[in-house]
């Protein structure tokens, strides 16, 4: 008799891909038997890049997830194609959409989120939507979007929040005449204020958006059942033949709500990331509603696939009937930033848009003629927000103290000044960094690890990715290895731990110490 713990993972998206693969990962005596149902049939792919596909930035191919090859380990059923659609908790059975049954100890839901669809005149809950019309949340949407846009003559994106954003500069690229319609006073209103949202509005309109703000949607305007535009509650016509709703994303909860398990915004979990229904099933990713709140953003779902993962291994000799120790959420997972050339703005944590704690002090830097913002917000002596815009290495350095939690300078108006000043090192040169630094935050990779990696022989980006995984979330740290990965190349190819070893580097550099603090409380690096 098959005395494996039984996993079904339901949703083989981003976060069910990586859990299933961090378990498989940890499981050296085959103690689990897995089991994957998937409602897309593709294979599980980075949906993080849709909108640089949309943009024609990147091709099909490079969407691929790489997949750590363990072939030592038991191998896992995967079912592309199959959605689940009833979980029996009584019986421990989920039921697909193909008729199969599958019986779990342990049920973890991955099922990810949807588009939000709002109630518009000419859309009828349900139906299909009509041609033209659009959501962007999976690769045939993205893959239908590309079709419509090349003969498309203006687009028109509904939401301008990180998404609509993003969608709106890759349909401008594709050379669309594109208007982003708000009904918000500021683009990403959840981390913009007006100001703020000000300067990406001119910083879009270099890149061939308009933006229509404080405009509510009301109609979907069609000719024989094509889109022609919205119509606005005003009365005034936006036209576009390729519309694009961005309206948030709803967490898909419809199986967890149906299985009689706690459900709210998402599928409510404790910290263990456990259901307070019923301690074998578990939720995790976008569909998840832990108790600091889900992000929507990977590297949240990927922490909690891994912290999942190591939890079910450090409890798989104990009772199952009590909750595995889960580790401690990550910190850090909610940094946010907006991909489309041109744009450069990267918003973390607590927005000064948004009611804060009267004691927080918040400190604005606006350059209007050079298009750029730095905001923090500092609490307790330690930074819980910040937003950027237009300056890359100050964004750098303050996602680094922001994750890192460090002790802000006692003025913090030092840290919008310090790193735009001429002389300040440049957070992202790899000789400046520490080996501690995070160089990639959706799967929390440090510099160190891609120098010890190069030193177990990876040479290019792609061996890096495919050993530490580095590069493989949101891509926003690609540069910041490549450049690591070339220094290691250049300084000496043969000198493979420079960078980690305590040795005098052929070029000379040193890594930074930790930085030393002047009187003024300012951190400076020690030469
Ligand atoms: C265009 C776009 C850009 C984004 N950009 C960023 C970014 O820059 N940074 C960032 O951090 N995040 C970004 N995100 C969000 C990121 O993609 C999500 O956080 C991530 O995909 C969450 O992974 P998940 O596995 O929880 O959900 P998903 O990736 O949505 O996967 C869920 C899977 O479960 C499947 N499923 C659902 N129900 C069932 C069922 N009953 N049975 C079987 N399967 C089911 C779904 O079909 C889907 O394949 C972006 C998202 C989009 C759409």
């Amino acid at each position: 008799m098959d005395r494996r713990i039984k996993v079904v993972v339901v949703g083989f998206g981003m976060v069910g891909a990586r859990f299933t693969e961090e378990l498989r990962d940890r499981d050296e005596v085959a103690t689990f038997d897995i089991t994957v149902l998937g409602a897309e049939s593709h294979r599980p792919y980075n949906r993080v890049l849709l909108s640089d596909l949309v943009a024609g930035r990147l091709p099909r191919s490079s969407l691929a997830l790489p997949a750590m090859d363990r072939p030592d380990r038991a191998p896992v059923t995967v079912l592309p194609g199959v959605a689940a659609l009833h979980v029996d908790r009584a019986k421990r059975i989920v039921r697909g959409s193909d008729g199969s049954h599958h019986r779990y100890d342990v049920l973890v839901l991955a099922t990810g989120a949807r588009a939000r669809v709002p109630a518009l005149t000419g859309l009828a809950p349900g139906d299909e939507p009509p041609a033209g019309l659009h959501v962007l949340r999976t690769l045939d949407d993205a893959d239908a979007i590309v079709a419509a846009a090349r003969t498309a003559r203006a687009a028109v994106v509904v939401g301008g929040g990180v998404l609509g954003v993003e969608a709106a500069t890759g349909l401008a690229g594709r050379g669309l005449p594109t208007t982003v319609i708000h009904p918000e006073a500021a683009l990403m209103e959840r981390q913009l204020d007006v100001a703020s949202s000000h300067v990406l509005v001119r910083r879009l309109a270099d890149a061939g958006v308009a933006s229509l703000l404080a405009a509510r949607p009301s109609e979907v305007v069609l000719d024989r059942g094509r889109v022609q535009g919205m119509r606005l509650a005003d009365g005034r016509v936006v036209p576009g033949d390729l519309v694009v709703l961005s309206c948030g994303t709803l967490a898909e909860v419809g199986l967890a709500a149906a299985a009689g398990l706690p459900v709210e915004r998402g599928i409510a979990v404790g910290g263990d990331l456990a259901s307070p229904g019923d301690p074998r099933v578990f939720a995790i990713g976008d569909c998840a509603q832990p108790p600091e709140g889900g992000t929507g953003l990977v590297a949240q779902g990927w922490d909690q696939a891994r912290r999942l993962a190591v939890a079910l291994v450090a409890g798989a000799g104990a009772d199952r009937s009590t909750p595995p120790p889960t580790p401690q959420a990550d910190a850090g997972t909610d940094v946010v930033r907006v991909k489309g050339p041109g744009l450069d703005l990267v918003a973390m944590g607590q927005s000064a848009a948004h009611p804060h704690d009267p004691a927080d002090r918040v400190i604005r830097l606006t350059d209007s003629d050079a298009q750029r913002l730095v905001e923090v917000v500092v609490r307790d002596g330690r930074l819980v927000g910040a937003t950027c815009v237009g300056a890359g290495s100050v964004a750098a350095d303050l996602t680094i103290a922001y994750t890192r939690g460090t002790p802000v300078p006692a003025d913090p108006a030092h840290l919008l000044l310090r790193p735009v000043g001429p002389t300040a090192p440049a957070a992202g040169s790899p000789t400046n960094m520490p080996s501690s630094m995070t160089v990639c935050r959706c799967n929390g990779v440090t510099k160190g690890a891609i120098v010890a990696c190069y030193a177990q022989g990876a040479r290019t980006v792609a061996d890096v990715a495919a050993s530490t995984r580095a590069t493989t979330g949101c891509g926003g740290c690609s540069d910041v290895v490549g450049g690591l990965v070339e220094w290691l190349r250049t300084s000496d190819p043969d000198t493979p731990l420079a960078g980690i070893s305590q040795e005098p580097r052929p070029d000379g550099e040193q890594d930074v110490p930790p930085a030393k603090r002047d009187s003024h409380g300012v951190e400076t690096p020690a030469a």
